[in-house]
């Protein structure tokens, strides 16, 4: 398999530290509200590349991370805790708060068949390891203190900016960052200090540390969970492309920092779900939910084929009528594939290939489908065939087809004759009583369409 490395930004072939395993780890999500379909469109892309790495027969180990502390309202130290600013808003506590989005998020993943992680640790869960990082960071020389917390020397790793190729002095030059008695604008907060101590202010989630109350900063939870769980270094990290220059090149110094290693060997980014072009806020009202999704009569799977159609590495922009041509495309699909054989013993070893050769091509999803179409619409071939060969791909894609396959649909005699009835409207042209049968039809849960050689019955 060949994949893409932001680290190096050149493609290059995948070659695992150990032979026939796989360790990933996947920056998961912010629980203090729910999920986007930004959000989701990465954890596809993520599900994809689990998903290709164990059908090239490695043993997948998927560890993603679950932040319910520390993420403050920037990526970098300015503003509040995202937990903090979900308390006030919904009057709960924080550990109420994280339970809850973190139960919506694996929701969310379940609905767009996004196969668990093999962990899900929460970086609550795992201060002990947190503090002693910064130990060993400390110890090394890395870090300094300030009055707020202990920060990380950036100026002390030569090589930091590895990942995104820019360097201290061009954030310098370049945007606004709040100083504080921060040394250099790179540097980052390992741990935070709480209020608490210097003002009798209580913050709900501290905790005792060498260098007094408070809580760790969000970047030093992956590399402490990522060396717990998979070792340093371990094969592949991921991520949002937001990711790359502040969350990831941080997670990279720690890690080089503490254990004198890189923190993983390939790192690979997932380019932004936009909308109307642009970013999605909710300010603006074009910020979705599943949920959302859902209640407009989409199939959450219909997103997860949506994604399909724009490489991980381009931008994806989100419109409904977009999603609406995803939806369609898959009813098609499944309907095809209910009028199948069951999977027979051969496949279509041409067709697997072209698809393979699409996906082991740095996760080229576009390509893969359109092999998929190319295969579903081949007619030289029995449908026993196909059927095989669309379940082979299915690995991959996970739209869950097998369980469409040789299943055509059972039309009750009732409907049958709502149906037939309704024909007889239409061709009396009697558009009233058509429409109303259609109605009637649909309270039954089935939808009715005219195609080209009479009416197709299809469960709603
Ligand atoms: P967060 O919960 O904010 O930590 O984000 C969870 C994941 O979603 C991270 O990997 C982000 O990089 C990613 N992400 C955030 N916004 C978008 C977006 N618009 N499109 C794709 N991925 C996104
Ligand atoms: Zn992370």
């Amino acid at each position: 398999m060949r994949l893409y490395n932001t680290l190096g930004r050149k493609i290059q072939d995948l070659h695992p530290i150990k032979p026939g395993e796989i360790g990933v780890y996947a920056c998961g999500p912010t629980v203090y509200w729910f999920a986007h379909v930004g959000n989701l469109r990465t954890y596809v892309f993520v599900d994809v590349l689990r998903r290709a790495l164990a059908r090239s027969g490695l043993k997948v180990k998927l560890v993603m991370n679950v932040t319910d502390v520390g993420h403050l309202s920037s990526d970098a130290d300015e503003g509040e805790d995202k937990m903090l600013i979900a308390m006030r808003r919904e009057g709960k506590t924080a550990y109420d708060i994280a339970r809850f989005y973190e139960e919506a998020f694996v929701k969310d993943l379940g609905r767009l068949n996004i196969l668990p992680a093999d962990a899900m640790p929460r970086a609550t869960d795992h201060i002990e390891g947190q503090i002693d990082m910064i130990k060993r960071l400390e110890k090394n020389g890395f870090t300094y203190q300030t009055a707020d917390g202990i920060y990380f020397d950036t100026s002390k790793l030569p090589e930091y900016g590895m990942l995104s190729g820019q360097k201290a002095e061009d954030k310098k030059a370049g945007a606004r960052v709040e100083m504080g008695e921060k040394k250099n604008p790179t540097d980052f907060a390992l741990w935070k200090i709480s209020p608490s101590t210097s003002s009798g202010h209580k913050r709900e989630m501290e905790w005792e540390s060498p260098w007094g109350k408070g809580f760790p900063g969000w970047h030093i939870e992956c590399s402490a969970m990522s060396k717990q769980y998979l070792g340093a270094p371990f094969d592949i990290h991921t991520g949002g492309i937001d990711h790359v220059p502040v969350h990831h090149e941080n997670e990279i110094a720690q890690t080089q920092g503490a254990e004198g290693v890189l923190e993983a060997n390939v790192w690979m980014h997932g380019e932004f779900l936009t909308v109307d072009g642009g970013k999605m806020s909710k300010s603006l009202g074009n910020l979705f939910t599943l949920d959302d999704l859902m209640s407009r009569g989409y199939d959450p799977l219909a997103f997860r084929y949506f994604c399909f159609g724009a490489h991980y590495r381009t931008k994806l922009n989100f419109t409904w009528e977009a999603l609406t041509a995803a939806q369609n495309a898959l009813n098609r699909l499944r309907e095809i594939v209910r009028g199948w054989d069951t999977p027979g013993n051969v496949g279509c070893a041409d067709h697997e290939n072209a698809f393979l050769a699409a996906i082991e091509d740095d996760l080229n999803t576009p390509e893969a489908l359109a092999a998929m179409w190319k295969m579903i619409e081949d007619a030289s071939l029995p449908t026993s065939a196909r059927s095989r060969t669309v379940l082979f791909m299915d690995q991959v894609f996970g739209l869950k087809l097998g369980e469409f396959i040789g299943k055509p649909v059972e039309v009750p005699e009732d409907v049958k004759m709502l149906v037939q009835a309704r024909e007889a409207a239409r061709k009396a042209k009697d558009w009233k009583e058509s429409d109303r049968l259609r109605d009637e039809i649909a309270t039954r849960g089935f939808t009715v369409e005219d195609g080209l050689h009479g009416p197709v019955i299809k469960k709603a």
